[in-house]
């Protein structure tokens, strides 16, 4: 949970230190509605990723399942600037299919945090694989990190592409090769 409270002061005393004046008239709501934005972008590290990936349904199926381009939004936890993008998975079941909407309710635990895109596409990945032990999954996230765009070396439109593969993806070239042709369509 943030601490709304102690959020505020901090963006109080940011501003101070930047050469603002928290008190005039533009800037006096600022840090209670910046506390506020944080209990919301950071909603994730509270959330429980195994709550939603343990609603399945039976199913014979035994081919890739793709759920492709679930836009995200996190915060780079070097600069607390937003890195966002599109998170593909793809997955194998074994007698148990997951509700499609919990792969993007789990993106939003992990992404709703600070972050570090390439733990986030295996914190992804490692919890598909304990919620709900499908055969194999392969998570591939792009982004766009804000802390390389509108700072630093500043090249808008670099994008930082991670890929996580866990069981039979883990080593299986051509499952891979056709998870990203299933992309491309
Ligand atoms: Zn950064």
């Amino acid at each position: 949970m943030v601490d709304e409270k102690k959020a505020a002061e901090a963006v109080r005393l940011l501003l101070e230190a930047v050469g603002e004046d928290p008190d005039r008239e533009g800037l006096k709501d600022t840090p209670g509605r910046v506390a506020r934005m944080y209990t919301e972008l950071l909603a994730g590290m509270d959330g429980d990723a195994t709550e939603h990936l343990s609603r399945t349904f039976s199913s014979d199926a035994d081919g890739i399942v793709l759920e492709k381009d679930i836009p995200f939004y996190s915060l780079c936890e070097h600069h607390m600037l937003p890195f966002y993008g599109r998170i593909h998975i793809a997955y194998i079941p074994d007698g148990k299919v997951v509700g499609l909407s919990k792969l993007a309710r789990t993106v939003e635990v992990y992404a709703k945090r600070l972050q570090i895109q390439e733990q986030m596409t295996g914190q992804i990945a490692d919890a598909l694989m304990e919620g709900f032990s499908p055969q194999g999954v392969m998570v591939i996230a792009e982004a766009e990190h804000m802390c390389m765009t509108m700072r630093g070396i500043k090249k808008p439109g670099t994008r930082t592409v991670t890929v996580t593969c866990r069981g039979l993806f883990d080593g299986g070239t051509e499952l891979q090769n056709r998870v990203m042709q299933m992309i491309k369509l």
